[in-house]
């Protein structure tokens, strides 16, 4: 419950919004509602709710997807070009966020502004070359990477989150995900995503991220030079995330210890990056 909420804006520009929300420090977004009410600030005094601003379209063309922040995220899964774009694993994330009650409820934007370490479309966004749109009231765009890296910044500023944009992979490449929970739909504890293009036989791209193994998802960015330009084997694979692995600091939970997180991370990275390259070299959407 928010109880001491006063004021509720519904703006139906974007300059307005983010005005609203900087002018006064006890004044909140409002996207889908469902981290706000369960947290029920008692210092939130006005909310500024984003579903007069047009946000809430995917749009497809050859270029890509634009999928605007107040997306739930069962459109998102739902939605025939986003849900099953990159060989479906953006829809594949989507649905491992929430239980389908709160994919009703709860939006991109919002998502990604709460998104914890072991977020399944952090992760997945990382390895498809995502754009981040964003207006503090100033129109930005952001890579990914860079979106992660200073997404503290950006919640500071109180910047709001406008659209995300994934481009379309191009041919003969292919995404793949992979995930560990407490079930089979549960949350992630620990994920992996990949994403491989081919040329002449070869990997000339290769991006894979882990989420649940540190603070967020990360890229292995070691792990992709060393696998650049190979003929992929699940040794090679192997060998070549030692590196990057070593590096990465996870804190275990009751849902997983430091060490298993950090095998599953190998494991999964793995298991993502064989399948990927098994579908891009074989043309398989
Ligand atoms: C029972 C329960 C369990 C949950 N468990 C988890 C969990 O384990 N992990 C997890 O990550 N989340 C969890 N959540 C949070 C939540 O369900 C999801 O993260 C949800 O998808 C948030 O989206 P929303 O649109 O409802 O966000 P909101 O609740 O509307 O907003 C969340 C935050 O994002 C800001 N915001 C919203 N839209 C924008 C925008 N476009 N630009 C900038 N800022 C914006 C808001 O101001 C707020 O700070 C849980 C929620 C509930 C009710």
């Amino acid at each position: 419950m928010l109880r001491n909420v006063k004021t509720y804006y519904k703006p139906t520009t974007v300059e307005e919004a983010v005005m609203l929300v900087q002018s006064n420090s006890a004044t909140i977004y409002l996207g889908g509602g469902a981290w706000i009410v369960a947290q029920g600030d008692p210092t939130l005094e006005a909310v500024v709710d984003l579903q007069k601003l047009g946000l809430a379209e995917i749009a497809g063309d050859v270029d890509g997807v634009q999928m605007g922040a107040q997306v739930t995220l069962q459109e998102l899964i739902d939605h025939t070009d986003a849900g099953k774009l990159a060989n479906g694993v953006l829809g594949q994330a989507a649905s491992y966020t929430q239980s389908r009650n709160l994919r009703e409820q709860g939006t991109l934007g919002g998502t990604l502004i709460v998104a914890g370490a072991a977020d399944p479309l952090t992760t997945v966004l990382s390895v498809l070359d995502a754009q981040v749109l964003y207006a503090d009231p100033e129109a930005h765009k952001a890579p990914f990477a860079s979106f992660i890296a200073y997404r503290d910044r950006l919640i500071k500023a109180q910047a709001l989150i406008v659209e995300v944009r994934v481009p379309r992979p191009s041919a003969r490449s292919a995404a793949a995900f992979e995930v560990v929970g407490r079930s089979p739909k549960d949350k992630p504890i620990v994920c992996a995503a990949a994403y491989i293009k081919v040329e002449e036989g070869l990997p000339a791209l290769v991006r894979v991220a882990v989420g649940g193994a540190g603070e967020k998802p990360v890229r292995l960015l070691k792990t992709e030079q060393l696998l650049k330009g190979k003929l992929l084997t699940a040794a090679k694979v192997t060998a070549a995330l030692q590196p990057a692995l070593a590096v990465l600091k996870p804190q275990g939970d009751f849902r997983g210890s430091a060490e298993y997180r950090l095998e599953m991370a190998g494991v999964l990275a793995r298991r993502a990056l064989l399948e990927a390259w098994e579908k891009a070299r074989r043309g398989k959407q």
